[in-house]
């Protein structure tokens, strides 16, 4: 089966129902079907074969959704680049990838073979021919390249294949929206080129239509949920912070069934407020580029105040494993990396053969890097990255565990904790917080000090007007570091 099947027989099956509303703009599930065939012809007839790689720099709408899978019915291979990125990194990305083609709205941020611009479209769709577009490949070659957040080193692309995509649909369809039918509906209030995207082909095969808000706001959001009567959406925990700082929340209507998660940690506090304003509808996925969005998940009903601190337990269809840094696999409370194998991982780094031989062992066991461990009824409790764990006075230090413990006062709703170089104790644990109402960092430190053994204790505190975060919404630790260390010496 490729991508292009699922779409075909969407458009028969659901034919003039909405596929996709963008703003005023509605494309029916037939229209989708022709628009994605017809673009597919395009490409190809610009001299693109099967395989290349097509960069693809477009914000939030349709369009962007009829390029991607325009690419997999012509057999090219996707590369997104996210807006919100500079045009340093888009460029770096094109080449890396070594994209023959680039498909982008605004400035270019690189010169390749074949260039084609978001307002060229339109007509490329209108004078190629009719008829399916259907370039098979072999469903373990390349359908997309996901470059990694980047939070360290420089970015590497994820290769994920059609075996893998249509992996991820399963698992999500089995177990984050078993109850899906024509009249759910999914709103994307994230970049598409994200998590959200991840949502678009199970609601699609399933006849539900996919909404997209073309910039979040909580607003933006709020208004379009209510109109369409939204029953799934996907957020990283910022937007839901700022969704639940808005008064206007608890008054809206909302047919929500589902508002998935993930991508970071999240607060307690912030997730208990959202279940309280918003119901039971929590949904944690943890997941990353390299097994998309699949590891564990944590359900609605599974959200019981003593849990919200947890991933959740795997997919139905995902292995998941803690092992200690001997490989040895480790039972519930013991702490190690997290592994996972599944079709739905990664085949392999592209053009980078280390760095995948240290990821990947042979027999499909994939590395994640983070650490973690399983409590006695089977949940996943995330602690950190592997390498951003503090090392003081010989003493191993998560600096999740310290945020989390941060996270528990009331007036805290975002922490970062760094490791400094400390003379005497190789380093020391300090943290930066944002606060919704005015507390004193000794309170803070003292409200958390119970929770916490000494050498865990942060030795500094700072009240930050906000946390810096990647595009995707992940707490840069590095820059936090960086900043801290620059203004002691300063
Ligand atoms: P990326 O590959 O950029 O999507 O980042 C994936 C990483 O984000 C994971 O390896 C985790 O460290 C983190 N992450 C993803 N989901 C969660 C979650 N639900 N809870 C905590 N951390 C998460």
């Amino acid at each position: 089966m490729q991508i292009g099947d699922l779409i075909r027989r969407a458009g028969k099956q659901f034919g003039s129902a909405p596929a996709l509303i963008d703003g005023g703009r509605v494309v029916s599930f037939a229209e989708f079907d022709a628009l994605t065939d017809r673009l597919g012809h395009a490409l190809l007839a610009r001299g693109l074969d099967a395989g290349d790689r097509v960069a693809v720099l477009m914000p939030n709408g349709i369009d962007g959704v009829v390029v991607y899978y325009a690419l997999a019915k012509a057999g090219l291979v996707r590369v997104p680049l996210n807006v919100r990125e500079t045009v340093h990194e888009h460029a770096y990305k094109v080449e890396d990838s070594q994209a023959r083609a680039l498909v982008y709205a605004g400035d270019p941020p690189a010169h390749v073979e074949v260039m084609i611009t978001a307002d060229q479209l339109p007509d490329l769709i209108a004078d190629a021919p009719d008829g399916p577009c259907d370039v098979r490949r072999d469903q373990d070659a390349p359908l997309r390249l996901a470059y990694t957040g980047g939070t360290t080193g420089k970015p590497k692309a994820v290769v994920l294949t059609t075996r893998s995509e249509l992996a991820e649909v399963a698992n999500f369809l089995v177990d984050l929206l078993p109850n899906l039918r024509p009249d759910s509906v999914m709103l994307h209030a994230a970049p598409i080129t994200h998590g959200s995207g991840a949502f678009f082909l199970p609601h699609l095969v399933k006849g539900a239509p996919n909404v997209i808000v073309s910039k979040f706001s909580p607003g933006a959001f709020l208004k379009a949920a209510q109109k369409y009567r939204a029953t799934s959406t996907f957020m990283v925990p910022t937007m839901i912070a700022m969704l639940l700082e808005d008064t206007a929340t608890a008054a809206a209507d909302l047919a929500l069934e589902r508002l998935c998660y993930g991508g970071a940690p999240i607060a307690t506090s912030v997730l208990q407020r959202g279940i309280d304003i918003l119901g039971p509808v929590f949904t944690q996925l943890y997941g990353q580029a390299e097994a998309p969005l699949a590891i564990t998940c944590l359900q609605p009903w599974e959200h019981t105040p003593d849990r919200l601190t947890s991933a959740g337990k795997p997919y139905t269809f995902v292995e998941v494993q803690v092992r200690s840094t001997a490989g040895t696999v480790l039972g519930p409370g013991e702490v190690g990396e997290v592994l996972t194998r599944g079709p739905h991982t990664m085949s392999r780094y592209w053009r980078r053969p280390e760095a995948t031989a240290e990821t990947i062992e042979p027999d499909g066991w994939l590395h994640t890097g983070d650490i973690g461990r399983w409590d006695d009824d089977g949940y996943l409790h995330l602690l950190d990255r592997r390498h951003d764990v503090i090392i003081s006075g010989g003493f191993n230090v998560y600096p999740r565990e310290v945020e989390d413990a941060l996270l528990t006062h009331p007036a805290v709703i975002e922490a970062a904790v760094v490791g400094l170089p400390d003379d005497k104790w190789g380093e020391r644990v300090a943290a930066a917080v944002v606060t919704r109402s005015a507390a004193e960092p000794d309170e803070i430190l003292e409200f958390c000090a119970d929770r916490l053994a000494g050498f865990k204790r942060p030795r500094s505190l700072e009240i930050w007007p906000n946390i810096p975060t990647s595009p995707v919404g992940k707490s840069l630790r590095r820059e936090v570091r960086d900043r801290m260390v620059a203004a002691a010496r300063a």
